[in-house]
């Protein structure tokens, strides 16, 4: 699949030093800095193309853009792999419902949210994957995951038994209870008779009347969710064999921690004999005016719908970035519209002759993000450094610190 256009990274200068990076690992609930690396390996959980691009799906991908470019600006080669589940069924009901074919809904929806990440500036992935495309690769890591006995037949659906990983549940530590519970709202079928566990969770659906189905050595079907992103991720961040762990950043929205990661992350750990990733990170869920933004209640807010009414893309990312990426946040209109006001007023303090200092702020900002991507207090930097500007301070380099804001965080002037 085709990713979208590169971004170019303009150079930051050698003398701000840049500290590792810190990110909040969701397995070992504490913020840890990832080690000195020449090459990282991070994998971000791509769309199902059905309703892209909501506010929610731009957090996400902001994050791990903030993250890539942090790792960047460092002087570090970042592999940076994406997938689009572009078989699943939410796409097959949303293309029955409107009475489209799904190949054509999700190819619409791919389109659609490239453009949007092009408008918000985020650094595209080295292999952007379709399932579709990535097939062989799904059927081959499901017969490496039969061939260490740790799948089963129930009619003719092939599971992946949750038991055979002893850290099963290791990464999203959550009851029994709720572990039952959520996999049950997140495509999860716990109550299925004939399977050993309610938890084991489908790898290959045997083919149903009507539907998309390949052939596989376990009949005619489609590939279940978690198989396909851990398969994808393995095979495009080609893991380096000396490492204790197979990639460096699995990454997604909270609402992937169970049981899409934890999921991942087990069916990882039984095809290369090693933990998956070494920190699991994920973004807070985004409401609209207070309310939880979802498809059922139908209050999605759309980048492709905020920048055709005329709203600068940059504010969008400003808006996004004004709060912290692993809390639960609330979008508004009021928040959009302060945001748009602030890149006005930046955009004016860095055309202009004379500016405040800006070696403390660069280095101040680089502190910020190094610290668990912590863009409130960047902003705030920005804030006052315009402020100062704007009351005459003196002796900047307003370039030079447009290239930095560019580089860390993707805000392009
Ligand atoms: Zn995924």
């Amino acid at each position: 699949m085709n990713s979208w256009a590169s971004v170019a990274i303009p150079p930051l200068d050698k003398r701000f030093s840049t500290p590792p990076l810190s990110l909040w690992d969701t397995a070992r609930a504490g913020s840890y800095p990832l080690p000195d690396k020449d090459l990282y390996r991070i994998y971000v959980c791509g769309i199902t193309p059905y309703d892209a691009t909501h506010l929610g799906h731009a957090a996400t991908y902001l994050t791990f853009d903030l993250a890539h470019r942090y790792l960047r600006a460092r002087g570090a080669e970042v592999r940076f792999v994406q997938n689009i589940t572009d078989i699943d069924d939410p796409l097959l009901e949303r293309a029955l419902r409107d009475n489209v074919d799904w190949r054509e809904l999700a190819q619409s929806q791919i389109a659609l949210f490239r453009g949007d990440m092009v408008n918000l500036h985020i650094l595209p992935p080295d292999h952007y994957i379709g399932v579709v495309e990535a097939m062989e690769l799904v059927i081959q890591s499901i017969t490496t995951l039969a061939s260490r006995s740790s799948t089963y037949e129930v009619d003719k659906d092939l599971y992946f038994s949750v038991h055979a990983d002893s850290d099963f549940g290791s990464r999203s530590h959550l009851s029994q209870e709720k572990m039952l519970e959520i996999f049950a709202e997140r495509g999860g079928d716990p109550t299925r008779i004939g399977k050993r566990d309610p938890l084991d969770a489908l790898l290959w659906l045997g083919h149903r009347e009507g539907e998309p189905s390949w052939p596989s050595p376990f009949g005619e079907g489609r590939p279940g969710w978690h198989i396909e992103c851990c398969a994808i991720a393995l095979h495009y961040l080609e893991p380096e064999t000396s490492s204790d762990t197979s990639i460096d950043i699995q990454g997604g929205g909270s609402d992937l921690i169970f049981p899409h990661h934890e999921m991942s992350a087990a069916q990882g750990k039984i095809l290369q004999g090693r933990e998956f990733a070494s920190h699991y990170v994920h973004s807070g869920m985004i409401g609209l005016e207070g309310v939880k933004m979802s498809k059922s209640l139908g209050n999605l807010v759309f980048v492709s719908k905020l920048v055709s009414s005329g709203v600068d893309p940059m504010a969008i990312r400003w808006a996004l970035m004004e709060s912290h990426y692993s809390t639960d946040r609330s979008w508004s209109d009021s928040g959009l519209l302060k945001a748009s006001e602030w890149i006005i007023r930046l955009r004016r303090a860095l055309s202009m002759m004379e500016t405040a200092p800006t070696d403390g702020v660069i280095a101040s900002i680089i502190s910020a993000q190094a610290d668990n991507l912590d863009t409130p207090k960047s902003l705030q930097l920005i804030k006052e450094w315009v402020l100062a500007s704007e009351l005459g301070a003196e002796g900047g380099s307003p370039g030079e610190l447009s290239r930095a804001l560019d580089a860390i965080l993707g805000l392009a002037l």
